[in-house]
């Protein structure tokens, strides 16, 4: 018996079926986009009162999610949108593993602990085996968990000392990303934000003196700043603090934010000092789904030694009759995209990762050195540290236009490329920002360059200013 034969069984005599439900054989008779369900409406935010054909239901949502825009044209975000048809192959078998349940899935844990491990060594731990890690959902939970981690060494340190844990606070550019602005509201702890100019682009041990004190839990130092792709100098940082400790005896560890850097500074700048090899760096996070190449949702986050992890963060759970060190904010998620990452370490290897980043950058600094070239802007990067730059306006350029209008021309041929404003100190200034991933290739950045051309063009020779009104920040972070 079919199932909809099985349904059709409890329709009483003469009762016609549900336009909802696509019950009835007519459905499987009738022409794909004329059945019901795709003829007729589905309610859309309350629970349908029926079944539908599994068909139906299928290209129901198939088709909305066409609507969303192209994500390989989406060059606003950091998010992987591409992995090989084995990588696909392999999701497909595995999207029901679930990473909480080592007992059931030891495979995979034992393989999450060798992708930690692998990445405890590409950042140069001293001792991978000393080291201690974990994957996460994404760069988020592992900055939680990073930031966790340095809140409660302060506090068992304070407490040790007799003295208060009121009032902690973190120091952070203020070009951070919107995660740590959470991590500081959910957990209490206060935000010290280091404004960035013009002469400070980033965060770089300027008069950090002046934020540090003796509730300072930590200095974030991020490799990638999200609004310009830039480094901050984790070794000039980690100077800057090594003088505040020869003056006040405070000792500050840094949390390095690698969303993005964190997977293309070992490969691009394998001789930049931003790991574990400046001491003071406690903890490191990174986004696997950014520069990693791995599908969304997958981080990692790798503490120095396990003395930086606080025991009392880490919780057991029983792993083969044994026991196991867990320590992340979700219980249940997808353990498929470890595997994944598993599957592009074997694929790629270094020089696989060193191939892919390096045809990204290339094609970054030919962007920005076509860009850069134009009258109308001015570079403020070259995407030379992650394959991310932005420009902004030339002054003086015109009056008609401004980085909005060109965003929105872009979009007409399917480009995302994101204006918005700058952070504190300079946030009068408008920026518009191009994120190289892999999938953006030379051809297609030709491209984007003769499209940029043609709608400055357009900008340029219009007679009258274009209307500012409605025009807003398309940033996501
Ligand atoms: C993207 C990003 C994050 C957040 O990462 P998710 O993986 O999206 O949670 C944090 N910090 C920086 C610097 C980022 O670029």
């Amino acid at each position: 018996m079919t199932v909809s034969q099985e349904k059709t069984k409890v329709l009483k005599p003469g009762e016609s079926p549900n336009a909802f439900t696509g019950i009835g054989d007519q459905n499987q008779l009738n022409p794909l986009f004329a059945r019901a369900g795709e003829a007729t409406d589905f309610p859309l935010n309350v629970l349908p009162p029926g079944e539908s054909l599994p068909e139906t239901a299928y290209q129901v949502v198939h088709d909305e999610a066409m609507l969303d825009g192209n994500s390989r044209l989406n060059l606003a975000t950091f998010v992987g949108t591409w992995m090989d048809p084995f990588a696909d192959k392999l999701y497909s078998e595995t999207a029901d593993k679930n990473m909480v349940d080592k007992d059931e899935y030891p495979q995979t844990a034992a393989i999450e602990t060798r992708c930690w491990k692998m990445i405890a060594s590409l950042w140069n731990s001293p001792d991978a085996e000393g080291s201690i890690g974990t994957s996460t959902i994404g760069s988020s939970e592992a900055c939680m968990l990073g930031g966790l981690a340095l809140k409660r060494r302060w506090q068992l340190a304070r407490r040790a000392a007799g003295k208060s844990t009121e009032k902690p606070n973190l120091i952070l550019s203020s070009a951070v990303q919107v995660c740590w602005e959470k991590f500081c509201n959910y957990w209490d702890v206060e935000a010290r934000y280091v404004p960035i100019s013009d002469e400070h682009k980033v965060l770089d041990g300027f008069e950090l003196e002046k934020y540090v004190d003796e509730n300072t839990i930590g200095v974030v130092a991020i490799m990638g700043v999200t609004y310009t792709g830039m480094y901050e100098p984790v070794a000039e940082i980690a100077k800057a603090l090594d003088k505040i400790q020869a003056d006040t005896g405070l000792d500050i560890p840094i949390h390095v934010d690698g969303a993005s850097g964190g997977m293309i500074a070992p490969f691009l700048q394998p001789t930049l000092e931003w790991d574990f090899r400046v001491e003071r760096v406690a903890s490191i996070s990174t986004s696997a789904h950014k520069y990693g190449l791995v599908y969304p949702g997958l981080g990692w986050v790798v503490w120095r030694t396990v003395a930086d992890l606080p025991a009392d963060l880490v919780f057991d759970v029983t792993y083969l009759g044994g026991h196991m060190p867990s320590f992340a904010l979700n219980f249940s998620r997808p353990g498929a995209q470890v595997l994944l990452q598993y599957y592009l370490f074997l694929r790629l290897g270094f020089d696989g990762y060193y191939k892919v980043q390096k045809a990204s950058q290339d094609v970054a600094l030919y962007l920005s050195g076509e860009i850069g070239k134009m009258d109308a802007f001015e570079l403020w990067n070259d995407g030379s540290d992650i394959p991310v730059f932005a420009w902004q306006l030339t002054k003086g350029h015109t009056d008609k236009w401004n980085l909005y209008h060109l965003s929105e021309r872009l979009r007409l041929k399917g480009w995302l490329i994101p204006a918005y404003p700058m952070p504190d100190d300079i946030s009068d200034l408008t920026v518009q920002r191009i994120v190289v991933r892999n999938g953006l290739s030379r051809n297609l950045a030709e491209s984007l360059i003769s499209d940029i051309k043609e709608a400055v063009d357009y900008l340029d020779l219009l007679e009258s200013p274009m209307p500012t009104e409605g025009l807003k920040s398309s940033f996501t972070h």
